[in-house]
């Protein structure tokens, strides 16, 4: 670890979003679930749509681009009100927006006109907090010039409250919300099928039972990722308040005394510091200072010790009471409030770990199908196929709680339940595709690191030419050494990881292994590994065996893998290629290099 690390733990999310939401279904209200504070994380709006959100609330379409990019099709909501100069992209990229200023809503309607489109819309109303929003008077004749506009819907009213001004939303603003609602309706003679009640201080409101049942949506961030409520910051019963831990390193332990040394000045930020002289004590310095996150917002984990100050690039701690417990490099978690959160996820020089709590990976495996017709070429010098001799040796691996074989050309009987892990050998892609599409809950939450020379751009196009699949931020291809039209405009476009085999010749293989597995996994429930026989070439311009063996091993015990698809890689007939596979195919499932008698 090299700076600061943010463990983004989904489990706690999705969980908070299935709590919450859920008490929300139950009154009648849907929930647009936040993603801003996390800098538009995807795994973040995935747990969030696992938890039962029905549309993804975001301020930057920065933000939204990433998200759908990353395969994320829920609808989206633009919270911040748009600025006039970006109405084409908003029309094409969100579902709605929220509005205030007429003649943005007149751009947006040219805009989506000219484009065949209709923009939904919802428009904001000022209750007192004195950010975004109508004032009541101005709101009817605004709706009637809206009502007239053919390239916009509007859907509904909204506001938002306790964000500038700290109004608290009450039973009376609620009231007058729900009133121009039926005032609206009533002059028109027109329903909005969406009254939007604000964010996470409303729910205090709606614990209470006095939230108005015309309100039909809250748009929620803070008490999805945080665990509370924010109208008087109070926890949201069985909430987790931990999906977020921020963690750093010691860098210094030293005794030194607690008041400095000589004549001050002002300190780096031009304030004049104060002291409070408790004699010498134990200070720590941490990897993290206020370049990466707002100092204040920090609560260390360890109640034992505590915060003395910062700099850009420095925290101090009090470690007097952990006196011979704390040594240089061990690593110390904070909590963060809303502003520590979102100045860590913005800023980049924390890394951002996401991981599962609640479901290790790998937990419920593996029960593995042998599938393809290369099972049966039968290897040389003996009468046994390959199919017989893998089965055989996993068998002893003992690590399997079942093979199931699946014989010539055959296809698995089902590989689309979840928790199941697959073997792939001779198959196809085709195999490969139908497990990654799988069942819902896995969707687009495996990662994929794949042994290629040369990616074929009708795999690319089925993988990322629509939405869901895989992730392009956990795709890693390794191995490169030329990429076809199609693959290469995926590769810019989406971004996903590659590594050529110029970056494995300066890094090593088994720090590119690492890596890769590494970046296939952030988020995910695990990583399928994909090797095509191209990679491998005897070193002259790709990888050596021995280099193939050692990246199978290095797969093998990261302990990522849910998936491995030997497939698209034996020609048939060649014997002694079906004979190498075997042997990547052992190491790929654990088999290590010493032991390896050859089970032939
Ligand atoms: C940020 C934001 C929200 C979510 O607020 P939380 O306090 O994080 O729940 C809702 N609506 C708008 C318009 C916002 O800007």
């Amino acid at each position: 670890m090299s700076g600061p690390v943010m463990h983004v733990d989904l489990d706690a999310i999705e969980e908070n979003a299935r709590n919450i939401v859920g008490f929300c279904m139950e009154r009648g209200i849907s929930v647009t679930g936040v993603t801003k504070v996390t800098c538009g994380m995807p795994a973040v709006a995935r747990a969030l749509l696992r938890g039962g959100v029905t549309s993804i609330g975001e301020s930057r379409l920065e933000n939204v681009h990433r998200m759908r990019a990353d395969g994320i099709t829920a609808p989206f909501w633009l919270l911040r009100i748009p600025p006039l100069s970006e109405v084409e992209e908003i029309v094409t990229s969100v579902n709605i927006s929220l509005n205030s200023e007429i003649g943005v809503i007149r751009a947006l309607s040219a805009t989506a006109e000219g484009r065949d489109l209709v923009h939904d819309i919802v428009l904001m109303v000022d209750l007192g907090d004195l950010r975004e929003g109508l004032w009541p008077d101005d709101i009817l004749p605004t709706v009637r010039e809206i009502f007239e506009l053919p390239g916009v819907r509007l859907r509904g009213l909204g506001t938002n409250l306790t964000c500038y001004g700290g109004v608290l939303p009450t039973v009376k603003n609620m009231r007058e919300l729900t009133d121009h609602k039926k005032r609206v309706e009533d002059t028109f003679g027109r329903g909005l099928d969406i009254l939007s009640g604000g964010n996470s201080s409303s729910l205090d409101l709606l614990r209470r039972g006095k939230m108005p049942p015309e309100v039909n949506n809250l748009r929620l961030g803070e008490s999805l990722m945080l665990g509370r409520e924010t109208a008087f910051q109070t926890l949201w019963p069985g909430a987790r308040t931990d999906a977020f831990v921020l963690k750093a390193e010691l860098i210094e332990v030293k005794d030194k005394p607690s008041v400095p040394v000589g004549e001050t000045g002002l300190d780096a930020f031009g304030d004049k510091p104060v002291f409070e002289d408790k004699g010498p004590i134990l200070r720590g310095i941490l990897n993290i200072g206020r370049e990466d996150v707002k100092v204040e917002g920090l609560t260390v984990l360890d109640e034992e010790l505590s915060i003395l100050g910062a700099s850009s690039d420095h925290l101090l701690l009090d470690l007097s009471l952990r006196r011979n417990t704390m040594v240089v490099g061990d690593e110390i978690g904070f909590l963060p409030d809303y502003g520590a959160l979102l100045t860590a996820m913005t800023s980049s020089y924390v890394c951002k770990e996401p991981h599962h709590s609640g479901k290790p990976v790998g937990k419920d495996r593996p029960v593995l199908e042998l599938v393809g017709s290369a099972m049966d070429s039968i290897i040389p010098g003996t009468d046994r196929s390959i199919g017989e001799i893998l089965e055989a040796d996993l068998s002893i691996l003992g690590s399997l709680s079942g093979v199931v074989r699946v014989g010539t050309g055959g296809r698995p009987a089902s590989h689309s339940s979840v928790g199941r892990d697959l073997f792939l050998l001779g198959g196809g892609a085709g195999e490969l595709l139908e497990y990654l599409e799988g069942g819902e809950e896995d969707r687009g939450s495996l990662g994929l690191v794949w042994l290629t020379s040369r990616p074929d751009d009708r795999f690319m196009m089925d993988c990322f030419g629509r939405p869901g699949l895989l992730a392009p931020g956990n795709t890693v291809v390794v191995g490169l050494r030329e990429a076809g039209k199609i693959a290469h405009e995926i590769f810019e476009s989406r971004r996903l990881g590659v590594y050529t085999m110029e970056d494995i010749d300066l890094l090593g293989l088994r720090q590119v292994m690492r890596q890769a597995l590494h970046r296939a996994a952030a988020g995910t429930r695990g990583v399928v590994l994909r090797y095509d026989a191209s990679v491998t070439d005897g070193g002259n311009e790709g990888l050596t065996r021995r280099e193939t063996y050692l990246a199978m091993e290095i797969a093998f015990r990261s302990g990522l893998l849910r998936g491995v698809d030997l497939s698209g890689s034996l020609p048939p007939g060649d014997v002694a290629a079906a004979e190498s596979l075997r042997r990547y195919a052992a190491a790929v499932l654990g088999r290590k290099i010493l032991g390896y008698t050859g089970a032939l």
